[in-house]
């Protein structure tokens, strides 16, 4: 293990909601606001943040480059970046993705580097085209420091990653209160299953996507009561900052006055005590008695689907409207998620239903998720 960011401060900046120009219709990110961003972040100790080849089309590391890695010291920071396999058409496309990190953020190496959202069927791919040999190789040369993955999947193919990899450094998990018992996620499994392994977690989706800030009133209310001068972004954040074994916590930051709140939160962190972790299970508890739709995510629906529908996509989106009222993170839940698989494209054949151990009206949700989303 070659992790060496102990002193990391617990709020990354990640790079994947950047403001854009307003009104420009070719959504070109706003690069003087990214500078101030990445200022006040700087400026108040925190030193981490997250890119990926694929985030804001491809132009994510560059605005990395001029708001940061221009202008300040290489050594006063660590940058993360990831390879999204699934977005490339062979091996060798992949591969040369690496390539394209380093000249468009000119970072000269990379503290973290992540193969990109492993689990379902993505994992093979990444066997497939043998980058886990070929990352191994940049970090014998010093391009890579620290080598992990990041993962959206259940807890079972993570271990069956770590078990086929187990000299990873680290590993960026999606970790939230809300999210902490939730059989579609499993945050908490995975998470433990890392600390098992001694491995390093670096912590994203911790607001979920925006979500925690959006609780229905009745939620709310059992945070404010604990602690009215507490800010609903800031449970979220501690709760994972003050989990052992955390290399940092993301947040997607999109404003300046997003910036300044969480470093606000962050910049002289204490972990969650008993009575704080005590609210956040009830608030948690209170989560978990909506009314959504009580898909498990348990996927037996997949197998028999002769279309290839996300149903389990299309249900959990659907699912952040019914909580949150958060039409933005659904949409960027579905699409992100349900892409070829889309609802729309079910033929109301009733497979998915014989078979769903829930008894959910399918079908009829799925024209839901389509009228919603499409
Ligand atoms: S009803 Fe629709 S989603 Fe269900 S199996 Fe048939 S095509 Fe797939
Ligand atoms: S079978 Fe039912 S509960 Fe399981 S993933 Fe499909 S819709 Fe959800």
């Amino acid at each position: 293990m070659t992790y060496t960011g102990g002193n990391i401060p617990k709020l990354g900046f990640g790079f994947m909601r950047l403001p854009v120009i307003e009104g420009d219709e070719n959504a070109t990110i706003d690069i003087e606001q990214v500078k101030r961003m990445v200022d006040v972040f700087m400026g108040a100790g925190f030193t981490y943040f997250d890119t990926a080849r694929g985030y804001h089309g491809g132009k994510s590391e560059a605005a990395l480059k001029r708001a940061l890695i221009e202008r300040y010291p290489r050594e006063s920071f660590q940058v993360a970046t990831k390879l999204p396999a699934w977005m490339a058409a062979d091996a060798e496309e992949a591969r040369s993705m690496f390539e394209t990190s380093l000249v468009e953020s000119g970072a000269g190496y990379f503290d973290f580097y992540l193969l990109h959202n492993l689990g379902e069927s993505r994992s093979a791919l990444f066997e497939d085209y043998g980058l886990w040999d070929f990352a191994r190789e940049q970090k014998d040369a010093g391009l890579i420091r620290n080598l992990g993955f990041s993962f959206h999947d259940k807890a079972d193919e993570f271990e069956r990653i770590l078990e086929a990899h187990p000299d990873v450094d680290f590993v960026q998990l999606q970790i939230n209160y809300a999210d902490w018992d939730s059989e579609s996620i499993e945050s908490r499994k995975c998470y433990e299953i890392a600390r098992s392994r001694g491995l390093p977690v670096v912590v994203m989706e911790p607001i979920k996507g925006g979500s925690l800030v959006k609780l229905p009133e009745s939620v709310a209310a059992i945070l404010n009561e604990a602690d009215p001068s507490a800010s609903l972004a800031s449970w979220a954040l501690r709760f994972a900052a003050s989990l052992p074994g955390i290399v940092t916590v993301l947040s997607g930051m999109s404003t300046l006055d997003q910036v300044k709140q969480n470093v606000e939160i962050m910049k002289d962190f204490a972990p969650l005590d008993e009575g704080e972790r005590a609210a956040v299970d009830r608030a948690r508890e209170a989560l978990a008695k909506l009314p959504v739709i009580p898909c498990t995510d348990c996927r037996y629906c997949l197998k028999g689907c002769p279309e290839g529908v996300r149903i389990p996509v299309a249900l959990a989106s659907l699912n952040i409207l019914i909580a949150f009222a958060d039409e933005y993170r659904a949409q960027e839940n579905y699409d992100w998620n349900a892409e070829g698989g889309e609802a729309s494209k079910c033929i109301g054949c009733g497979a998915c239903e014989d078979v769903c151990p829930q008894h959910i009206a399918i079908i009829d949700e799925l024209k839901k998720a389509a009228e919603a989303f499409e």
